[in-house]
């Protein structure tokens, strides 16, 4: 090895020194960051063997007990030697004895101590030993007496006596018993390698140490930079700063946990960038005063502007939902769960009179609100609209408190996430307004005009549900009754056709007296009635019919303070389980009329396959 050095030469001085200088830089470096004691005394060792790849450098440090206390080591000497050297414990390190046993000890791992130099606090105490051994069997040579070697194991004493100077004050972290720690360096790297800044700060000094990656967040190269609070507190945005440093007062103050803000700040070019800063104190004295905070930087300017962006969308979709005379929403279900509200327009207050918070707050609030003669149908739609994933629709009524029974459409259609979610996208409108006047519109299409009975069409609607009741046994008969007023036409000619009117209406109000309230009456056209009698027997209808006539002659319609007479013929025929379609009791029925009619009217007549 020794054989492979170049000869003496300026160049090779030359190239000595710039080694001697690379190292003593780098190690002022790691110094300046306040890196913890072990790790620089190893770091000079290590940067020694890059100069000196045949030399090993060992820097012991004793405790106040003169026990060896932390070692910093090239790789290249035996990890035995290091254990050994606990057999120098308790040792005075400045005398004699322990000089030898450190010899011995050297040798006896095939070492020769070609360097053995006190290391001393500025205040002249010993606090540890520089060695560099040689292997034995390494021929001997002067290059020890170099220039250059000297000038590397001087700045080695140095710097180790430096970084032995900054672990006393105690704003740096304790000397550390541990051995170097490589896996933290990497977790560093990884962190620079991220993008994220890494911070140390000394609270005592008001000194920050910034990693390569935070110099570069703000454009900065890894030399540029002071390392002054002051300049640092230069770089916050005026506005973030008060903020900032209320921020870490109250962390120095113990007062939370970890120390994080999100400010702006001035990079290299002058614009400002967000970013998020994490930090703790790590160190503290005996009265719990912050020595040193380290910490993290993150730049989120995308994610703000993101942030921005969504916001800005999210506005726009509050107003453009808002703008709509109604409700619209979004509806999570996840698998096998209860489904709730993720978004609720402020259409919920004018429809179901509910703030979209309460809403998402408690989303079965709606359930107990549905009037309950529309709770099955709301029931079934929700089942079947869920079992099948199919698109939702319902028109249905809610009961809001204090303002009565409102009509609602609901509609919504489903969307099958990936995780088995369905998530229902809806509107649900106010359609009371409509429904009212689709009600009446009903009711027009439904009632005759003139008495305010029900029409043919609904007359034909109602005999039809009977007919279905008898032929689902709910009921064994019904009676259906034709009546026709006799010589009506005589009225219209001796009176006039109002008059006639008056009659007709007249003769309906009687009618609707007699019934009962499961029994039904239509006009079916011109002076024709009729009317079932639900579970009557021909028995029953038939005092019913002859009710109606008496009635008809005993409360006839006064006209100019006359009566006016009017008779009735009647067709009575039954509705039983075998008696054929509702039409054909009807026809029935209208065929008894006709035969009352010949008998010479004001009659009742049975249909003849009826037995009386
Ligand atoms: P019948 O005893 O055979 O039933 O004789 P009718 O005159 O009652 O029967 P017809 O069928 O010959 O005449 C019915 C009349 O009823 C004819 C029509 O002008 C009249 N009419 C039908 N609808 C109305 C109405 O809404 N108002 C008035 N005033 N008359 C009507
Ligand atoms: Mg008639
Ligand atoms: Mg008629």
């Amino acid at each position: 090895m020794m054989s492979e050095r170049p000869p003496l030469s300026v160049d090779a001085d030359t190239e000595s020194c710039r080694k001697a200088l690379a190292f003593n830089n780098q190690t002022l470096s790691y110094i300046a960051r306040g890196a913890p004691l072990a790790q620089l005394l190893d770091r000079i060792a290590r940067g020694f063997s890059a100069s000196y790849p045949e030399r090993a450098l060992a820097i012991f440090l004793f405790d106040r007990h003169k026990r060896r206390m932390s070692v910093g080591a090239a790789p290249s000497l035996l990890p035995a030697f290091l254990a050994d050297l606990v057999e120098l414990d308790g040792l005075e390190p400045d005398t004699l004895p322990f000089w030898n046993g450190l010899s011995a000890l050297a040798a006896r791992h095939g070492c020769r101590l070609l360097e053995v130099l006190p290391l001393r606090s500025f205040a002249g105490e010993l606090a540890g030993v520089l060695t560099v051994c040689t292997p034995v069997d390494a021929p001997a040579d002067a290059s020890h007496l170099e220039q250059a070697y000297r000038d590397t194991v001087g700045a080695a004493v140095s710097m180790a006596m430096l970084s032995i100077e900054r672990a006393l004050v105690p704003s740096h972290a304790q000397v550390s018993t541990e051995p170097p720690d490589e896996a933290n360096e990497r977790m560093a790297l990884a962190i620079e390698g991220s993008g994220t800044g890494i911070w140390d700060r000394n609270a005592v000094t008001g000194e920050i140490y910034y990693s390569r990656g935070w110099k570069a967040i703000l454009g900065y190269e890894d030399w540029e930079l002071s390392s002054h609070l002051e300049d640092a507190y230069l770089r916050i945005h005026p506005d973030d700063l008060p903020y900032v440093q209320e921020t870490i007062r109250q962390h120095f103050a113990s007062r939370s946990d970890t120390y994080q803000v999100e400010h702006r700040i001035r990079c290299r070019d002058g614009s400002y960038k967000w970013i998020s800063s994490r930090g703790k104190v790590v160190a503290r004295d005996d009265q719990g005063n912050a020595l040193r905070m380290i910490g993290t930087t993150t730049d989120i300017t995308e994610v703000r502007q993101l942030n921005e962006k969504l916001a800005k969308s999210s506005r726009m979709l509050d107003y453009l939902t808002s703008e709509i005379p109604g409700m619209v929403f979004q509806f999570r279900v996840p698998p096998g769960g209860r489904g709730y509200f993720t978004y609720v327009s402020e259409g919920a207050r004018e429809t179901l009179g509910l703030s979209p918070q309460q809403l998402l707050e408690n989303p079965t609030i709606v359930d107990t609100m549905i009037h309950p003669e529309d709770l099955p149908r709301y029931e079934a739609a929700r089942q079947m609209a869920t079992a099948t994933g199919s698109h939702w629709m319902l028109e249905f009524r809610v009961i809001v408190s204090g303002q009565g029974v409102r009509w609602l459409r609901g509609q919504a259609r489903p969307r099958r996430l990936e995780d088995g979610t369905t998530l229902w996208h809806g509107f649900i409108s106010d359609i009371s307004q409509s429904k009212a006047f689709e009600l009446e519109l009903r009711e027009y299409a439904l009632t005759d005009y003139l008495t305010q009975l029900p029409n043919r069409r609904c007359f034909m609607q109602r005999l039809q549900e009977e007919h279905s009741r008898i032929q689902r046994g709910v009921c064994d008969t019904a009676a259906v009754l034709m009546c026709d007023l006799d010589h009506f036409k005589r009225i219209n000619d001796s009176l006039g056709h109002a008059v006639g009117d008056q009659v007709l209406k007249h003769f309906a109000q009687v009618l609707q007296r007699q019934l009962r309230k499961s029994d039904a009456a239509g006009r079916l056209g011109g002076e024709e009635f009729a009317v079932i009698l639900s579970g009557a027997n021909l028995q029953a209808a038939a005092e019913f019919a002859m009710r109606l006539q008496a009635s008809c002659a005993s409360q006839p319609l006064l006209h100019e303070g006359k009566k006016v007479e009017v008779t009735l013929s009647i067709g009575i025929s039954l509705m039983q389980v075998d008696s054929g379609s509702q039409e054909q009791v009807l026809r029935a029925s209208d065929d008894a009329l006709y035969r009352a009619k010949e008998k010479g009217r004001n009659r009742v007549e049975f249909a003849p396959f009826a037995d009386p």
